[in-house]
């Protein structure tokens, strides 16, 4: 008789046969380092913050809205308050309870609006359930959304005039930028279209000359559109989605999504020679990080791709740094030498 314990163990083989397929061939991808650029943008605004503090006495203030308890967001939080302190940023973290209502949100940004002192303000998002996040992001004052959700910013990037640029789609552009990828007349591909990757990523790409594509959950046929790109963008947040049949030999392939993944014989199908150290994660930990792109299978296929963790995250992050000074200088019409 066939049992369901049966069926694992041929799910494992398929796994295991997979893996060594794919071990067996030979990888091609160039891996696009986030850390080496984020490092690299770190250091810029730190220079400048320093100078900022030397010629005007100023230092910038990120003020960091957490509501609840949910634990990506507490890291990402950590993240950006410890990224402050690398680089000379002042920081204040505003840890406020899960129950607290949109009214309550209201008054406590528009409290860190009217205080002089705080220059940048980011409200990490999701917010709970009871809460309407367009009040809030409404409620931001645009001079000091350093995430750049507010409609002002929004619309501000969409008409090509932009004062701040998401901090995801800019370190994406960085990266790109950095490794010497060519923007200018490629045909990309981003597959996602939310407010805060998809659209204004595919902005900042159309605006430096690419052709752009946008994908969604009903585009039909997906892989012959993706299959075009000479660089495509995953931002979908589903595992390993992307696969080789998805990408156009020798493209570069930006992986923005994060997920969390707890199923071992997965990561052996997902990690080609990396599966045991990833695997240990998970044993230890809980979970691995994976991409929206599958990373063995993209390996083979594509010219560059963005590693996760260790790409996109790390430069969202510098960004934020590089907005925040921006946020400090542009309120006070000064600028800081390059
Ligand atoms: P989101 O708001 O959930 O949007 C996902 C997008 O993917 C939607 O536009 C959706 O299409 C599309 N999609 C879903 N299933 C699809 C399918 N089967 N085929 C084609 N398109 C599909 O997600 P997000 O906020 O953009 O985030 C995307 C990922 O990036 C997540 O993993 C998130 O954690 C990660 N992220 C990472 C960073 C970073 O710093 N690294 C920053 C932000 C987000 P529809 O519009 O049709 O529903």
């Amino acid at each position: 008789m066939f049992t369901s314990s049966d069926h694992a163990n041929e799910e494992t083989r398929g796994c295991v046969s997979m893996a060594a397929m794919i071990a067996s061939e030979k990888k091609r991808a160039e891996i696009l380092d986030g850390k080496v650029v984020a490092d690299a943008i770190k250091r810029e605004v730190a220079d400048k913050v320093r100078q900022l503090k030397d010629m005007a006495g100023i230092q910038p203030t990120l003020a960091a809205v957490l509501v609840g308890d949910n634990p990506a967001s507490a890291v990402y939080v950590r993240n950006k308050v410890r990224a402050c302190e690398e680089v000379g940023i002042a920081s204040r973290k505003i840890a406020l309870a899960d129950s607290i209502s949109t009214h309550e949100l209201l008054e406590v940004v528009t409290e860190l609006n009217r205080d002089d002192e705080v220059d940048a303000i980011l409200v990490q998002l999701p917010l709970p359930k009871q809460i309407d996040d367009s009040p809030i992001i409404e409620a931001i004052d645009p001079l000091k959304d350093v995430d750049a959700f507010h409609p002002t910013n929004v619309g501000l990037l969409a008409m090509g005039k932009p004062k701040f640029v998401p901090c995801t789609p800019a370190g994406i552009l960085e990266l790109l930028d950095r490794h010497k990828v060519e923007i200018a007349g490629a045909n990309t591909c981003v597959v996602g279209r939310s407010q805060i990757v998809g659209r204004p990523v595919a902005s900042l790409l159309l605006q430096r000359h690419a052709t752009v594509t946008i994908c969604h959950s009903k585009t039909r046929d997906l892989p012959s559109v993706t299959r075009q790109a000479d660089i495509l963008v995953a931002a979908i947040g589903r595992p390993a989605f992307i696969r080789r049949e998805f990408i156009k030999p020798g493209a570069t392939v930006i992986d923005v999504g994060v997920n969390r993944l707890t199923d071992a014989n997965q990561a052996r199908d997902f990690f080609g020679a990396e599966a045991d150290k990833r695997i240990a994660a998970i044993t230890e930990k809980g979970y691995t990080l994976v991409g929206d792109v599958h990373p063995a299978e993209a390996d083979l296929v594509a010219g560059k791709r963005t590693p996760v963790p260790g790409g996109v995250g790390l430069l969202t992050v510098a960004m934020l740094m590089k907005n925040t000074l921006q946020a400090a200088t542009q309120r006070r019409g000064l600028r800081t030498e390059d």
